[in-house]
């Protein structure tokens, strides 16, 4: 059992981990930190998805960080590209000498006595348990289960002889080429796999029991690399992020207030993409409201392209049963299969999974309101990241981080160890964290905190309103008590650190 204290615990590094330590590194260089990884590997959803053709879904100049200009000619950029980048970040600034990999978090108690939390960690390599203290406690554990893919109830699939796969464990050495192929799922993954598999596979059909709303966009920015000919990153990564993320806020907004338009905008879209004659309503037109659930995107209408050459087709049908060969169909209809890919999703885990204390009692932590998106009622020198739905995740990351920053400094100078944001105004209301109807949302809404009805508790998921609010809004905002423990529980804290030390 080894013991150690450092002042600001990261847990995971992923994208927002190892973004989360360059912000502390810069703003914060005083601070002793260290990450708790559970794999042995960085990266977290760069390194983990393996499928072909993974990739992102949104531009790579607002998925990268501020800090760090995006430079290659894809703005929708493959997964190993992505990853590289992480990696590159966190060797470059040295971030991976402070990594520990191979450590689950599983629980952290908070003692209001030693202003301190206690997180303790499985080593997944030894079995062995490790405690680590820390003065302020930073979760970017990402949003689902690494463990376990989200997959719904299919009748008689130990029937089915051919291989079955979900996208989360994509095995290397699985051969489709030549083989008919099924990707059951509408999502992004889904969209992403059936155009690369067709490029090998005999057939690659898409089996949706829904449709989801698709927009095409150039893979590659035009503007960025236009401007790049003649002007350093640093001048044109802020210019371009910007453009996408006023042009995705607008987007966003028509969307909500003008959905009939926007819904004409897509099928316009889709047809101009398609075949002539090709049945667009069944299969790209949702019952529900673009941004009701993600609008998926494809770079340089890949998807529709393989649907016009015929090496791909979608079927908007339900699954009957399996069947030795393939699927039986609820219309009466069959699908032939030698693949079958579980394109279904994902299982919501917040936090990682991990159980908190604080003085000894267990919160009950789906009635926590968030603060700022990053904090939760009641919970002391404790933050986690978790990014917009509605455009990059690193746009929400990047700013916690640095927000977190400023609430560590602004503590520093006021001499305070404990920061609690704590509800006071009666009139704020519980709302659902996240206002999206998705399958995966829904699955698992109810374990998730709340938000509030009111700033600083409501999630605005606006880059433009939360960057006043992170970057120039007052820290000490009145919601966020700050306290420091009492000086006998100090001293005799200090005494038994002392004693334990030597
Ligand atoms: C296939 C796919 C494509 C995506 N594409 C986009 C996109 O284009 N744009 C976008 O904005 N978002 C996208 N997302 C969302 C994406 O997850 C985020 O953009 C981003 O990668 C999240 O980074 P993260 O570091 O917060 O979380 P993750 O990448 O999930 O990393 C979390 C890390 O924490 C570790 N961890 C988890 N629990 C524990 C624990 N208990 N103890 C220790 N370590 C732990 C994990 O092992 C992992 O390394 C995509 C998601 C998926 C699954």
């Amino acid at each position: 059992m080894r013991d150690d204290h450092v002042d600001v615990l990261i847990v995971g590094a992923g994208l927002s981990g190892i973004g989360a330590a360059h912000h502390l590194q810069e703003r914060c260089p005083g601070k002793s930190y260290a990450i708790l990884e559970a794999r042995e590997a960085s990266g977290g959803t760069w390194d983990l998805f393996r499928y072909p053709g993974i990739r992102s879904d949104s531009d790579m100049h607002t998925l990268g960080y501020r800090f760090r200009p995006w430079t290659d000619d894809r703005s929708i950029a493959e997964g190993s590209k992505i990853l590289n980048y992480v990696r590159d970040t966190a060797s470059e600034a040295g971030i991976d000498r402070h990594i520990r990999f191979n450590h689950r978090v599983v629980g952290a108690a908070w003692s209001s006595e030693d202003a301190r939390w206690t997180v303790r960690a499985e080593r997944v390599d030894t079995g062995e348990t490790v405690s680590v203290t820390c003065s302020f406690l930073f979760m970017n554990t990402g949003y689902y289960r690494y463990d376990e893919g989200y997959t719904p109830e299919l009748p008689g699939l130990d029937r089915f002889a051919g291989e079955v796969v979900h996208p989360q464990h994509w095995p290397e050495d699985l051969d489709y080429a030549g083989k008919r192929v099924v990707v059951i799922g509408s999502g992004a993954t889904a969209m992403t796999l059936v155009p690369a598999m067709a490029e090998d596979a005999a057939k690659v059909t898409m089996l949706q029991r829904s449709p989801t709303y698709v927009i095409s966009m150039p893979g590659e920015d035009g503007l960025a690399n236009r401007l790049r000919k003649h002007l350093p990153d640093r001048i044109v990564y802020p210019i371009v992020r910007w453009k996408n993320v006023i042009a995705q806020g607008i987007f966003y907004r028509v969307s909500r207030k003008r959905p009939e338009l926007i819904k004409k905008l897509l099928r316009r879209g889709a047809i101009r993409a398609l075949p002539p004659g090709y049945d667009v309503d069944t299969h790209f037109k949702p019952k529900y409201n673009p941004w009701d659930q993600r609008v998926c995107l494809v770079p340089d209408a890949d998807l529709f392209r393989a649907l016009g050459d015929g090496s791909a087709e979608i079927v908007t049908d339900r699954i009957e049963a399996f069947t030795e060969d393939g699927i039986a169909l609820e219309s009466g209809g069959k699908l032939e299969a030698d693949v079958v890919i579980t394109a279904t999703g994902l299982n919501l885990l917040f936090l990682g999974g991990m159980k908190i204390a604080i003085d000894g009692a267990e919160p009950d932590l789906p009635r926590a309101l968030t603060y700022k998106g990053m904090m939760l009622s009641d919970i002391p020198n404790f933050a986690y990241t978790l990014g917009y739905t509605n455009a990059s995740w690193t746009l929400k990351a990047d700013l916690t981080s640095e927000y977190i920053c400023r609430l560590l400094n602004h503590m520093d100078a006021g001499g305070h160890r404990i920061c609690t944001p704590r509800v006071s105004d009666p009139a704020i209301t519980e709302e659902p964290l996240l206002d999206f109807n998705s399958g995966y949302v829904l699955r698992s809404i109810q374990h998730l905190p709340k938000q509030g009805s009111k700033e600083p508790w409501k999630l605005r998921q606006n880059y433009p309103v939360d960057l006043r609010m992170l970057r120039h809004g007052a820290v000490d905002d009145g919601t966020m008590k700050f306290s420091s423990p009492p000086p006998r529980a100090q001293s005799e804290a200090a005494t038994q650190a002392l004693a334990a030390s030597s």
